[in-house]
């Protein structure tokens, strides 16, 4: 299955709860632009959004989007122990199929922060009834990244599916192109390049955030990227949505959709190719 899958993650980025809440606004106006473009995907919701909002949630699931985990909370992976992860990520989804009435089949780690430091996550979440996982940058990464793990769709021993983040490049230089800061603020020569090289190669996805999408929202220093990288978080909103617009318009896979049409996947099992 070829072509380009749209993938948004749902989630409140806000410093504090005194900024702002622009997100909610956001994503109903991006709901409007994907369906004039005839485009449904997936949305990874942050378990305390569903809390929070959900109407919201309701809304996205109601124009057809698959519905989706990205962590109960947005907490990277190795900040969490097994057992922690399992009771909250239980409960979030539990929460999140009761909105939509329908089985929650795919996990998303925030900040693709599933990484040889969370190897333990694959079998948690098969046990919780995961059918695929889209959590892995298989490259190496300021924040997260796996760079031994596959660069194509691939299975845990666990049985679960994983469409890791897909990655253009080589070696040292293989980048998410097709996603969140890359996307927004990569050079458009370099943008549409990934995108052709994407469309013909199976299993790939773009990922976005509501703050994408949003040149007005007002700025911050995000602790995490420091005050550079917080200035590049702001770089190139206002031409998102055509960007994403070229990309995904007329694609209508959803994640779930593109994981079972792979048979015959490789297994990965860190501890074999552990250093
Ligand atoms: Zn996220």
């Amino acid at each position: 299955m070829t072509g380009i899958a749209f993938t948004l993650d749902l989630e409140d980025h806000r410093p504090d709860s005194s900024a702002e809440l622009r997100f909610p606004a956001i994503t109903d106006s991006l709901l409007d632009d994907l369906e004039s473009w005839g485009t449904t995907g997936t949305f990874f919701v942050v378990g305390e959004v569903a809390r929070d909002h959900p109407d919201l949630v309701a809304r996205v699931a109601a124009r057809g989007h698959e519905i989706a985990l990205h962590g109960a909370r947005h907490v990277p992976l190795p900040e969490l122990t097994p057992d922690g992860f399992r009771a909250e990520t239980a409960e979030a989804t539990d929460r999140l199929s009761q909105i939509v009435q329908q089985p929650v089949a795919g996990f998303r780690a925030p900040i693709f922060s599933l990484v040889p430091g969370s190897a333990w996550a694959p079998s948690v979440l098969a046990d919780l009834g995961f059918a695929w996982s889209s959590s892995v940058l298989p490259a190496r990464n300021p924040l997260y990244g796996w760079p031994e793990a596959p660069g194509s769709p691939f299975r845990w021993s666990s049985g679960m599916v994983e469409l890791p983040c897909p990655v253009f490049g080589a070696g040292p230089v293989s980048l998410p192109l097709l996603g969140g800061t890359y996307l927004r603020a990569s050079p458009r020569l370099v943008a549409r390049w990934a995108g052709r090289s994407g469309a013909g190669r199976p299993g790939v996805w773009l990922y976005a955030h509501p703050y994408d999408f949003d040149p007005d929202e007002e700025r911050w220093v995000v602790p995490e990227v420091g005050r550079i990288g917080s200035r590049i978080l702001w770089i190139g909103r206002s031409g998102m949505t055509e960007r994403v617009r070229r990309l995904v318009a007329g694609s209508r896979v959803t994640m779930s959709e593109l994981a079972a049409s792979f048979t015959d996947l490789p297994l990965f099992d860190p501890e074999e190719s552990a250093p």
